[in-house]
């Protein structure tokens, strides 16, 4: 049985399945949108990343500080470029998450390098910083632990270089600190509140799923219980050949269709010689033994459309449809030979089987019951006429 995914398993910090198998498995579930959503992600960034460089000129025109700004944009868009070609490719969310984690590394690197290249424009840079540390949460599609990392490390470096290079007094660093800290709770709180949904969501459909296949099982299980009964209810367990009840339920609605059609139709009722003797000379288990044997050749001595049904004891009968009275005489006659001619092994391989079958010619009037009667009316005679015969 397939696992249940419980809310509670969720950790509660980082929104992500306490159980590795589980999170794998989500993770996998993912993938493919994730592989999208990180491609676009990063061409946008990139692009907006890479238009900041007009900016750059205005601002500082084609001094050295421009072209080292530009050399740096130039490697952060292209390598970012390079890693949504990549991402596209073998980018696994659940195997290497790293790769997804890498542009980040690389997104957050160029923005603080800014700052001592553009010391003028920090306010600009600032607003910034905190979109980025938004997106990094809630646009580039990431684990909360990976971009939290990352957020957390841009927010320190890019203080740390403002405090460095731009040389902002302690009441300001507090002031862009406090921002860049209530920017990281902002982005943690929704992308955790996000993922914890999306995982929640996840194991609703996977216990829903293994609902559906425990209910599937358990229909296929009584169906083949169905089947199983049906089998039991519609054969004798010794013999195989339907049950007096099944018989007499397909020969009875063939017997009417017979007469609809005005085809002939002839009963055989089949009554083993002596059989008493075998049971009394080597036992009811040798009986059956020949029972069955008897049934088989039966059977093998029928033409597929016939019937055949154990009526009770030694005793079989067939229905044969489409059967004139001289075709059915033919049939009977060639059963009986083949029961004569069956040979047992062992303790009992003297024993000469014989049978007597009465034949009754069904009419239009005749209902199941009195073609029977009729049968076993010629199954007497036969009897009382010295067996091993068929009577008409
Ligand atoms: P007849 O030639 O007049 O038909 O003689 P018979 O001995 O075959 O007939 P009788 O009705 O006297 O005996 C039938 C025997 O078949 C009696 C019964 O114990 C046995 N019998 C009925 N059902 C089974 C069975 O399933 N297995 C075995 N081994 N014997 C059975
Ligand atoms: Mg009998
Ligand atoms: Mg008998």
């Amino acid at each position: 049985m397939s696992q249940h995914y419980k809310h509670k398993d969720i950790h509660w910090l980082t929104g992500q399945f306490c159980d590795a198998s589980s999170e794998s498995k989500y993770r996998d579930s993912i993938e493919e949108r994730v592989r999208f959503e990180s491609r676009l992600a990063l061409v946008v960034a990139s692009a907006i990343f890479a238009m900041f460089g007009i900016s750059d000129y205005n601002l500082l025109g084609l001094t050295r500080e421009y072209y080292l700004l530009l050399t740096m944009r130039i490697v952060v868009v292209s390598s970012c470029l390079a890693l949504a070609f990549i991402l596209g490719r073998s980018g696994g969310y659940s195997r290497a998450v790293w790769l997804h984690a890498f542009p980040l590394w690389i997104f957050a690197l160029g923005i603080i390098l800014i700052v001592p290249l553009r010391p003028e424009s920090f306010s600009t840079q600032v607003t910034a910083a905190v979109v980025a540390i938004m997106a990094f949460y809630l646009l580039i599609p990431n684990l909360l632990t990976v971009a939290a990392v990352a957020s957390v490390c841009l927010s320190i470096g890019f203080l740390w270089a403002a405090v460095i290079f731009v040389g902002i007094s302690p009441a300001v660093t507090l002031r862009i600190g406090l921002l860049l800290v209530m920017a990281n709770i902002v982005g943690y709180s929704a992308l955790l509140r996000i993922e914890f949904l999306q995982r929640k969501q996840f194991s609703l459909l996977n216990e829903e799923r293994d609902q559906n296949g425990q209910l599937q099982a358990e229909i296929a299980h009584r169906k083949s219980l169905e089947k199983q009964l049906r089998m039991v209810a519609e054969h004798d367990a010794l013999t195989g050949v339907n049950s007096r009840g099944h018989f007499m339920q397909q020969v009875e609605a063939q017997l009417h269709r017979s007469q609809w059609e005005e085809t002939p139709f002839c009963l055989f009722m089949i009554d083993v010689d002596h059989f008493k003797h075998v049971n009394d000379t080597w036992g009811h288990t040798h009986g059956d033994q020949v029972l069955t044997r008897i049934a088989e050749v039966c059977q093998q001595s029928l033409r597929p459309t016939d019937i055949i049904g154990r009526f009770g004891g030694e005793e079989f009968v067939v229905g044969l449809p489409n059967t004139d009275p001289g075709d059915a005489q033919a049939v009977a006659e060639r059963l009986k030979e083949n029961v004569a001619a069956l040979t047992l092994g062992g303790e009992m391989s003297g024993l000469r089987l014989s049978v007597t079958i009465g034949i009754a010619v069904a009419n239009a009037e005749d209902d199941l019951d009195a073609l029977i009667a009729r049968a076993d009316n010629m199954l007497y005679v036969g009897k009382r006429d010295g067996r091993n015969r068929v009577v008409m």
